[in-house]
């Protein structure tokens, strides 16, 4: 009797905690609740000006009507079931198919993961095998190609800083560090891929595998890519950019000065004149839906209202901007503002 009793309550227990959690789930903002504005240069003005197309979290596709490069390449959306679950996801080969046509990636020059997490890595082998770009990263980068069978000849392993050519496109991958969000400010599926990597793998065989700052210079103008919220200090420096793509997610959840030292380190210190921060959308949703993590997750209200402080406290002139999914945007059509010094030194 006293054990049925115990059975019912822990199932009373277990279902209100189930219910909690799912409401606690449901408690997202709206995007709308976020001030960036659009960028207002939304088309270009002729086909050789450079676009970028945010494409959701941090796969961007840029094109100057002659050459392409992709950042990341994540079309592929497992489900929050497959993550709890643990179950191991494959390549969407139909909307990978559906993503090329419809962007039309037929000059891909260039793939490059900011690291090989599943939400910047998981396609990465299946576009450079529809395409005949280069996958350029780091060794666990490498295996995830070679292991959808990308020949050796399309891969390059990046360890130090180091300068590609394609195109009028002068990219640059500068080794950084991934955003020390996981518990007790680790790095969440940190390491390598140090075995051969077959599909079908579960999200946490994505390991970090290393991760970079990426510079992409053209006659046009110069955007700098940084994925994951990390930086080091005074690591960018040297780098006059026009553009800053910046990741922010969980930047929240590491605090405020951590948020206002990586924005000094990253935007202050390149003098760019645009940002666009990316990686806020919620990445366990099928591609092309943009809505923002519940708030239990990420606070992305709170990321917006402080990169809003940042940019009125050290660069004024600095212009913060929504991407909007799949639309070509006219980065380097803007002024540059002038390069600032490092201020605020802590
Ligand atoms: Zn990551």
């Amino acid at each position: 009797m006293v054990a049925k009793r115990l059975a019912l309550t822990l199932v009373v227990l277990l279902l209100l905690l189930s219910i909690a959690v799912v409401m606690l789930w449901r408690q997202r903002a709206s995007i709308d609740a976020i001030d960036w504005p659009t960028a207002a240069l939304a088309s270009a003005e002729t086909a050789d000006t450079v676009t970028v197309t945010w494409l959701g979290v941090s796969t961007l596709l840029f094109d100057d009507g002659e050459t392409q490069i992709l950042i990341d390449g994540f079309f592929s959306r497992p489900s929050i079931a497959d993550v709890v679950l643990g179950r191991p996801v494959d390549n969407d080969a139909a909307n990978i198919n559906y993503v090329m046509n419809e962007f039309r990636m037929r000059r891909l020059a260039a793939i490059i993961p900011v690291h090989s997490h599943f939400d910047h890595a998981m396609d990465i082998g299946a576009i450079a095998n529809r395409s005949s770009a280069s996958i350029l990263g780091s060794e666990s980068a490498a295996r995830i190609a070679r292991g959808a069978g990308v020949p050796e000849d399309q891969i390059s392993i990046v360890e130090d800083i180091t300068a590609f050519d394609f195109g009028n496109f002068h990219v640059t991958l500068r080794p950084s560090a991934h955003a020390p969000i996981g518990w007790r400010g680790s790095v969440p599926l940190d390491g390598v891929i140090d075995e051969s990597f077959e599909m079908p793998q579960p999200i946490s065989a994505w390991r970090m595998g290393g991760a970079y700052t990426v510079v992409i210079e053209h006659p046009q103008g110069t955007a700098l890519v940084q994925g994951s919220a990390a930086f080091r200090k005074y690591a960018l420096q040297d780098i006059s950019a026009d553009v800053v793509f910046l990741g922010v997610s969980q930047l929240e959840s590491l605090g405020k000065d951590y948020a206002e030292l990586y924005w000094q380190h990253t935007v202050t210190a390149t003098g760019s004149h645009s940002v666009y921060p990316i990686h806020f959308d919620d990445y366990l949703n099928p591609f092309g839906t943009v809505i923002l993590p519940p708030k239990i997750i990420d606070n992305v209200e709170t990321t917006a209202k402080w990169l809003n402080e940042f940019r009125l406290r050290w660069d004024r002139e600095t212009s913060l901007f929504m991407p909007e999914f799949g639309v070509p945007v006219a980065i380097f059509a803007q002024p540059a503002a002038e390069p600032r010094s490092l201020i605020g030194d802590n």
